[in-house]
């Protein structure tokens, strides 16, 4: 731990984190040394980001190639009327820089594929200095959950996954410092492309996200802080019709593609993620 102090603003700004003795001034300065990728600033991105950011998470890291449409603005609260047609990574951005100037943003208009996760996320790399912690998949598409759970499995960078679906939502973390499970322990291989229908076909209550975000904003703060259990080998499942929460329990998977005794994918190169996220022929 560096000698980071707070200065007398953020002894004001973070001052209910500091008085309790779970945070304190040691939790609040590890916030602040902390670091965490957002992929995907949308319905689940946007809680995320604005909870980090006034958590004071030092270094918050946005990646989306997708500009803002009208259709976002029910349940993507990070972007506003006026940020129609620019950049998610743009307008999410200039929130967390309004919110708390603490906080170094990084914007990166791209998208998440086997080609760009390393230089994005920094896990294989031990000297750089700028790689992240934690990884969250706020991404509404299993390309992209396969390939984060795949490189953060493969290079042990802590994952935190949600998703949704119309009225139903699920969360766990995968700390990836040891035993798993990952999420291809729970679900092996992607649908087929095409058979598990989008938000923009089948609509999603505009809450759902903002429910399942702040979930995984929780559990990265806690994970930061290294306070209180974690969603880890629980699968958190909520209901929102029903207003129930269920958790089941999942262990790692000896069979497991990626983590398993003899596992398949050594890289992430191993895997077509544009079609079903598995073992590519060629
Ligand atoms: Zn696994």
């Amino acid at each position: 731990m560096t000698d980071l102090r707070l200065d007398a603003t953020q002894l004001e700004r973070y001052s209910r984190h500091v008085i309790m003795d779970e945070v304190g001034p040691e939790g609040q300065r590890r916030l602040l040394e902390g670091s965490v990728l957002v992929v995907g600033a949308g319905g689940l991105g946007s809680p995320v980001i604005q909870y980090l950011a006034a958590a004071g998470v030092g270094r918050l890291g946005i990646v989306d190639d997708d500009v803002v449409e009208r259709s976002n603005l029910q349940r993507q609260i990070v972007h506003g009327d006026d940020d129609v047609d620019r950049p998610k990574v743009e307008s999410a951005a200039d929130y967390v820089r309004a919110l708390n100037p603490d906080v170094d943003v990084r914007a990166h208009e791209t998208r998440v594929t086997s080609e760009t996760i390393d230089d994005l996320v920094g896990g294989t790399d031990g000297e750089r200095t700028d790689g992240y912690d934690v990884v969250v998949d706020a991404s509404d598409n299993f390309a992209t959950r396969y390939l984060c759970n795949d490189y953060c499995t493969l290079s042990g960078i802590a994952l935190s996954h949600g998703a949704i679906y119309r009225f139903e939502g699920q969360v766990t973390t995968f700390p990836n410092d040891g035993d798993g499970p990952c999420y291809r322990c729970i679900f092996p291989e992607a649908p087929e492309p095409g058979t598990v229908p989008d938000c923009a076909t089948t609509g999603v209550l505009g809450v759902l996200p903002g429910t399942v975000g702040c979930i995984q904003a929780t559990e990265v703060v806690k994970y930061l802080l290294g306070a209180g259990e974690l969603l880890e080998g629980r699968l958190l499942m909520y209901d929102a019709m029903g207003l129930s929460f269920e958790t089941v329990d999942v262990r790692r998977n000896p069979d497991c593609p990626v983590c398993g005794d003899d596992p398949e994918i050594e890289s992430i190169h191993d895997v077509g993620y544009e079609g079903s996220c598995t073992v590519s022929s060629d």
